[in-house]
């Protein structure tokens, strides 16, 4: 899952990237509110940890302009400024969650995730389609009760499609959420995922649909 970092302190921005990747995210970082703003205008990121004090552009400036878009993903603001006037200020103008530095990593894990589940539509933590279920906290996948044994990345693609259950996901809609950006991306890749995935759980888990993506019945 791909959350985007904005962060101007390097010390914080490295823990932050760092962090999230041992939580199994899969984080870019960018260090000011304008870069912010260009890329998330361009590239799909699940969530937004976003600070406000940036060089370039304010984040609330940043989150503003998101929102006056129509642009709808979640943006948990993580920031040194905490009275309760910033947090009703974050809060008004987009936010969907605050933070107030220094934060526990575990935490904002854990925030993120309620934020990825409760913008696909979704309440409860452990996510339930037929026999298929996925924890995305301990990252754990049982099917007809087993467990299921996934690469990071066969996790990542379950994880997106179960999101989506009921939507066809395109090739590149999957790509762009499951690899790094600017990573190469084997051209059978994706294929090859979905094989494993049908391997070890059942083969009419995930549908094909010719010319189209994927998807997971609901
Ligand atoms: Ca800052």
């Amino acid at each position: 899952m791909r959350i985007l970092i904005v962060e101007d302190d390097p010390m914080l921005g490295e823990g932050l990237q760092t962090g999230l990747r041992q939580a199994g995210f899969q984080p870019e970082w960018v260090k000011d509110g304008e870069a912010a703003w260009q890329i998330l205008r361009h590239e799909p990121f699940s969530a937004v940890v976003l600070d406000l004090g940036l060089p370039k552009m304010d984040g609330l400036e940043v989150l503003k302009r998101l929102r006056a878009e129509g642009q709808k993903l979640p943006v948990l603001v993580l920031t040194a400024r905490d009275t309760a006037d910033d947090v009703i200020s974050g809060l008004d103008s987009g936010a969907d969650d605050y933070m107030i530095k220094p934060c526990d990593l575990g935490e904002l894990a854990a925030r993120l995730r309620a934020l990825v589940r409760r913008a696909a539509g979704a309440a409860a933590p452990i996510m339930q389609i037929g026999m298929l279920s996925l924890d995305p906290a301990s990252r754990e996948v049982r099917y007809d009760g087993r467990e299921v044994e996934l690469s990071p990345r066969e996790f990542d693609l379950l994880h997106e499609l179960m999101l989506n259950a009921g939507k066809v996901l395109t090739r590149a809609q999957l790509e762009s959420k499951i690899y790094p950006w600017g990573e190469e991306v084997e051209s059978n890749a994706l294929e090859v995922h979905v094989h494993h995935l049908r391997r070890k759980t059942s083969s009419d888990i995930i549908k094909t649909v010719r010319g189209v993506g994927y998807l997971i019945p609901r």
